[in-house]
């Protein structure tokens, strides 16, 4: 084929959620400097389902804090949905965050103040989205995660594996590219974890990316991939036989 009918191929092919090239990550301590990422290269496409999978100090919240823009590599590349991040300013990185990513984190970092429904709403508050539609969309989520009838009660009313599926719906509010979830059974009982596992089972089949971090093989085993990481480095990349 000629050139420009390659260009337009590569035009015409949908970019990967997650390519990450060459990338590494150093942290600067006083006069220590220590080697997080080491020359990662990572393509997650759109629907896939991918847990990172590695012991403690292995580089796994570097890496998510890297892949939900949080944090900037030191060396390669990261492209999300086609969009190099290195380019980006602040404010266009928190409107990356805000738009492309869904945040879930071990410790659900729900405020307790507000019902269910207002946690859920806050992202669209800051994405400026009207009260109206904020209120029904919200509802929505909250429908998703199985929680419609517990839309007016306050974290300290619900059980952990409830206040977890709070927190989703939060993520999944702003319909975000990408689901990023670091630990997020690492707070929960086994009943809460199956149940919060089972949940993204089913958005996954929705069609949505997600993108898990755990350091436990049988939560990762829930994914259809698992990246092993070892001291900054991918060790393996395996497909899950379901
Ligand atoms: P994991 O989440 O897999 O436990 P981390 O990404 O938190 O691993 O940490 C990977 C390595 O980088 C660890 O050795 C940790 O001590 C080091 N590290 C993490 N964050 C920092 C930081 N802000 N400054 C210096 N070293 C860090
Ligand atoms: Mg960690």
């Amino acid at each position: 084929m000629a050139k420009a009918e390659l260009d337009l191929v590569d035009l015409l092919q949908p970019s990967p959620v997650i390519a990450l090239r060459e990338a590494g990550k150093v942290y600067h301590t006083g006069s220590i400097s220590y080697e997080a990422l080491r020359g990662i290269d990572l393509t997650i496409e759109d629907g896939e389902y991918v847990a990172i999978m590695g012991p403690s100090g292995s580089g796994k919240s570097t890496l998510m804090n890297v892949l939900g823009c949080l944090d900037d590599l030191t060396a390669g590349s990261y492209r999300i949905a086609g969009q190099d991040v290195s380019k980006l300013g602040d404010d266009e990185l928190a409107v990356i965050r805000n738009r492309r990513i869904g945040f879930v984190f071990q410790q659900f970092n729900l405020l307790s103040s507000l019902t269910a429904l207002r946690n859920v709403e806050l992202p669209l508050v800051y994405a400026g989205v009207h009260r109206d539609e904020r209120r029904e969309r919200a509802i929505r989520a909250l429908e998703q995660v199985g929680l419609g009838d517990r839309t007016a009660n306050k974290p300290g009313e619900l059980s952990g594996g409830q206040q977890q599926r709070v927190a989703v719906a939060r993520a999944l509010v702003g319909e975000p590219t990408l689901l990023l979830a670091d630990e997020p059974t690492g707070n929960l009982d086994s009943t809460a974890t199956r149940d919060v596992l089972s949940l993204f089972s089913e958005l996954h089949s929705q069609g949505r990316t997600i993108v898990l971090i755990t350091h436990e093989s049988d939560v990762a085993a829930n994914a259809d991939r698992i990246v092993h990481v070892y001291d900054g480095r991918i060790q393996a990349d395996e497909a899950v036989r379901s």
